[in-house]
C-alpha cells in the first residue's frame, strides 16, 4: 500500500505526454467517455458534453497505450494536438515572471499579484481599498479589490479569476482589465462614479501556487481529502452550494471533477462566497473567467432547464461577445453552461444567480479552442486581455445605465 501512495502522490510525468482530440459520433461513444471522465483515471483537458462536439484528453507515455485501446474499443479515432506537453512546459518556463514587476507579457506568480494589489491601494487611494477577506487552505492571503468612488449604492460587478489553477489565462485578463480601469481612470471615470467593481483576480491560491512550483496543469484547490491514494484538493468549481454535486461531479477525491465532501468544503470558496453576499444587495453582475474554448455561458449548469430571464442575459452577452469579436476576431460561443459546454453542478455562476440573485451571471471560457490550451502563450496574454475588456466594458455600461441613479 505504501508504494502506491507514493506513486499518486508523487508529481506526475509530463514529458512526452499528448492531449488527444476525439469527437464522439454516437450516443455510445458519448456515454463511453463520461464513464471514462468519472472514473478519473485521465486528465480531461475538454470533457465530453454532446455528441459531435470534440473532448481533449491528455495522456501520459505510461497511459497511452491503454487509451489507445480504449479509444479503438469505443471505434473513436483520435486527433494528436499537442505532442509533448512536457516540452512544452518547460518551453514556456521563461514565460513566467518569477520577481518581476507586473506586466501583461508574462505569467505572474501568487504572491506577485498580490504584491501588485496591495500597490495598487497605495498608487490610487481615491478609486481603490484592498482588504484581506480570507486565507487559503495553505494559509494564502485572499485579498479582494474594491474598485470606484460613487459610494456603497451604486450597482456593483464582481469579477474573479484563477478558480481552476492551471488556467492561467484567467487572472492574467483579470488583472489587466482592472489595470486598463485604473490606468485610464478619466477615460472611465463616469463608468467608475457610478459602477463599483469587486476583484479577486485568483482564488485558488494554494493550487495556482502549485502550478508554478510542481504541476503545470494541477486543476483543484490543494486540501487534504483524506484519499487513501494521497489526492488532492476538490474542484472549486463544483464545490458550491446549489444543487451541490448533482450531475457532472465526482465523488471520488482522485477526480479532476471531485465535488468535496460537502457544498463549500473548500475555505477559498467560503471567503468568495462571503464577499458577493456580503454586496449581493447592489450586485447586479458577477463575472468568473476561465480557460479554455472560448464561451461566453450564463446559468444553468445544473440543468438544461434555463433561468426565466435567460433572453435578458443571452442578450447582453450577444452584445458582449460582439464587442470582443470586433477587437481581433476572436469568435466565441454563446449559452447556458449546459447547453453549450456539458452539464455540471455547484459551479460558482449557478450560485450567484441562483442564490445570491445575481442577475448577470456569467462564465466566460477564454482562447484558445485547443491549439495550446491551457498552455497558452504569453504572447497572447495582451491581446486576450484587450478583446476581453471590450467586451467587459459592454456589461459594465450596461450595468450603469439600467442600475446607476
Ligand atoms: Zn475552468
Amino acid at each position: 500500500a505504501l508504494v502506491v501512495v507514493a506513486a499518486a502522490a508523487t508529481t506526475r510525468d509530463l514529458d512526452g505526454a499528448k492531449v488527444i482530440r476525439v469527437v464522439p459520433k454516437t450516443e455510445t461513444q458519448l456515454r463511453h467517455l463520461q464513464q471514462l471522465l468519472r472514473r478519473g483515471t485521465y486528465d480531461f483537458w475538454k470533457e465530453p458534453h454532446a455528441v459531435g462536439s470534440p473532448v481533449d484528453i491528455m495522456a501520459t507515455v505510461e497511459q497511452l497505450p491503454k487509451l489507445s485501446t480504449f479509444l479503438a474499443r469505443s471505434g473513436l479515432k483520435g486527433e494528436l494536438r499537442l505532442t509533448d506537453v512536457g516540452r512544452l512546459v518547460k518551453e514556456q518556463a521563461s514565460e513566467r515572471s518569477i520577481g518581476r514587476a507586473m506586466d501583461w507579457t508574462s505569467y505572474h506568480d501568487y504572491d506577485e499579484i498580490n504584491e501588485w494589489l496591495l500597490q495598487l491601494a497605495t498608487d490610487y487611494p481615491e478609486l481603490v481599498t484592498v482588504e484581506q477577506v480570507g486565507t487559503s487552505y495553505e494559509g494564502r492571503i485572499m485579498y479582494l479589490l474594491t474598485l470606484g468612488k460613487g459610494g456603497a449604492d451604486k450597482p456593483g460587478i464582481f469579477v474573479d479569476g484563477g478558480i481552476h489553477a492551471r488556467e492561467w489565462i484567467s487572472p492574467s485578463t483579470v488583472t489587466y482589465m482592472l489595470n486598463q480601469l485604473l490606468t485610464n481612470a478619466a477615460t472611465y471615470d463616469d463608468l467608475l462614479s457610478n459602477v463599483n467593481f469587486y476583484f479577486m483576480p485568483v482564488i485558488n491560491p494554494d493550487g495556482y501556487a502549485y502550478t508554478f512550483t510542481d504541476d503545470r496543469l494541477w486543476r483543484k484547490t490543494r486540501s487534504d481529502t483524506g484519499s487513501s491514494l494521497g489526492c488532492k484538493g476538490a474542484d472549486p468549481n463544483r464545490n458550491w452550494g446549489f444543487h451541490w454535486n448533482e450531475v457532472g461531479a465526482s465523488d471520488s477525491p482522485c477526480s479532476e471533477i471531485y465535488a468535496g465532501p460537502e457544498p463549500f468544503s473548500e475555505i477559498e470558496m467560503q471567503a468568495v462566497r462571503d464577499q458577493i453576499t456580503r454586496f449581493s444587495s447592489t450586485l447586479y453582475a458577477y463575472l468568473t473567467f476561465h480557460s479554455y474554448s472560448q464561451l461566453w455561458m450564463y446559468p444553468w449548469g445544473y440543468t438544461s432547464a434555463l433561468p426565466d430571464d435567460w433572453q435578458d442575459l443571452d442578450n447582453l452577452a450577444q452584445d458582449a461577445v460582439a464587442a470582443l469579436t470586433a477587437v481581433y476576431g476572436t469568435t466565441y460561443e454563446i449559452g447556458s453552461s449546459t447547453n453549450t459546454i456539458y452539464a455540471a453542478a455547484g459551479g460558482s455562476d449557478d450560485w450567484a444567480k441562483g442564490v445570491s440573485g445575481v442577475k448577470y451571471s456569467y462564465t466566460i471560457e477564454l482562447r484558445d479552442t485547443g491549439n495550446y490550451g491551457f498552455l497558452l502563450p504569453a504572447d497572447q496574454i495582451l491581446p486576450t486581455g484587450e478583446e476581453t475588456f471590450e467586451g467587459f466594458l459592454v456589461v459594465a455600461n450596461f450595468i450603469r445605465d439600467t442600475y446607476s441613479k
